[in-house]
């Protein structure tokens, strides 16, 4: 760059920007900060109130968590050992038992907790499902609103209210328009959770008269199973077209897409495409979740991702997110998105030429737009950044390497200090 470089607040040298580790010749370069924004990228010895040096390590923007459940993150740490390694449906027995004793300030504790372990590794934006039920009432949803006032210096909290337990049974529904007007930023579901096909439609057509009464985006949890009987996608994308929700509804999960053919899967995401729709998968959680099975039936049931290069292929919009950490779905869930980058490019076999990088893209600029983040190492953009100890996004795939630094508004707001040394190394 030829333009004049101004003083900075932080300048990070020897960044390694994504693309262009993939560009011929590029070699790493200088960001320089001003005011909590990107203001130069190149080479430059202006001054500057603050540097670190990258050593050729890569500089992106912070990834984006775009689901996971903070009212539930660490609610092992309340259970007991004979609660574990339960099927989905006594799970979510578990839960109600447990969410009966929540308090506001336990709930915001523990999601806390989580949040800031997310932020050491990097994540600088969450979207997050909050319980919003006859159980938890709405304390959980008023522990992270509280949560994310709080966490704003520091990351960006999208809250997306969850009705755990439907919303076609009396009371249900207004609990969660309440939720809306106390500040819920989306409205969530999961027809999954009522008890036969008719209400699980009538769940999907209350969610989108929510949404249009209180001028909200949608973000709801479909078909989390292999089970092909269970499909409500093609349901909740023609609403989608009918409703006038392009660009603003999401469907996460959404595996039983796998489990069905070509012939009836494709149609379905060929429209989901042209209705916008935007799709979040966490893989490693999906892979974990067990069924009850039939009595007499002995296959080990398994969950599966949903299709994944089918979704890509027809250029929708795809963010991931971490699901859930350390609870009763999830007792080893951690909120490493380079962790469940690893598990879905090497389950779903996205390991070819360019395809690291589109699944880098999952976590980082997808989320990112889906958030509607200002976001991007360019000038202007906001400088929320990691330095991540890798020279190109394929190798922190696979290094899965600790970020030293990650930066807010410019400011360094959490390190990481790992040395490295190896014995008998005299070089
Ligand atoms: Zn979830």
């Amino acid at each position: 760059m030829t333009q004049e470089t101004p003083n900075f607040d932080l300048v990070i040298h020897n960044a390694i920007l994504p693309a262009a580790e993939l560009l011929e010749g590029s070699g790493p370069t200088d960001i320089g900060i001003s005011a909590g924004r990107i203001v130069y990228i190149g080479a430059t010895s202006g001054y500057s109130r603050a540097s670190m040096d990258a050593h050729g390590s890569l500089v992106t923007p912070g990834f984006v968590n775009a689901h996971t459940h903070l009212d539930k993150a660490d609610l092992l740490s309340r259970m007991t050992p004979d609660q574990f390694g339960g099927t989905l449906e006594k799970n979510r027995e578990l839960l109600k038992s447990l969410k009966g004793n929540y308090s506001v300030a336990e709930v915001l504790a523990r999601g806390k907790g989580v949040a800031l372990e997310m932020l050491m590794q990097g994540i600088t934006a969450i979207r997050t499902q909050v319980d919003v039920d006859p159980t938890a009432g709405l304390k959980a949803l008023e522990a992270i609103l509280a949560l994310k006032q709080h966490l704003s210096p520091l990351m960006t909290l999208e809250v997306c209210a969850f009705p755990q337990e439907g919303v076609v049974r009396p009371g249900n529904r207004e609990l969660l328009e309440e939720a809306i007007r106390m500040g819920a930023d989306l409205v969530g579901g999961n027809p999954a959770v009522e008890p036969d096909h008719e209400e699980r439609l009538r769940h999907i057509d209350i969610l989108f008269e929510i949404a249009k009464t209180f001028d909200k985006r949608l973000d709801v949890q479909l078909d989390e199973t292999n089970d092909p009987r269970h499909f409500y996608l093609p349901y909740y994308v023609d609403k989608v077209i009918a409703d006038g929700f392009q660009g603003r509804a999401t469907a996460t999960h959404c595996i039983s897409l796998s489990a069905v053919p070509d012939a009836v899967a494709l149609p379905v995401i060929e429209k989901a495409a042209r209705g916008e729709v935007s799709f979040i998968i966490t893989p490693s959680c999906n892979l974990i979740t067990r069924f009850d099975l039939p009595a007499g039936v002995s296959r080990r049931p398994s969950n599966s991702i949903t299709r994944i290069k089918d979704l890509l292929a027809h250029g929708i919009r795809v963010a991931l997110g971490t699901d859930n950490i350390r609870d009763i779905f999830y007792p080893l869930g951690n909120g490493s998105m380079l962790r469940e980058m690893h598990v879905l490019a090497t389950t779903t076999r996205l390991t070819g030429f360019g395809e690291a990088e589109k699944v880098f893209d999952m976590a980082t600029v997808n989320g990112a737009s889906l958030l509607g983040l200002d976001y991007g190492v360019e000038v202007g953009k906001k400088a929320d950044l990691i330095v991540l100890p890798a020279d190109s996004r394929r190798k922190a795939l696979s290094h899965l390497p600790v970020a030293p630094y990650v930066i807010r508004n410019g400011r360094v707001v959490a390190t990481n200090e790992l040395s490295q040394k190896i014995a008998g190394d005299r070089q």
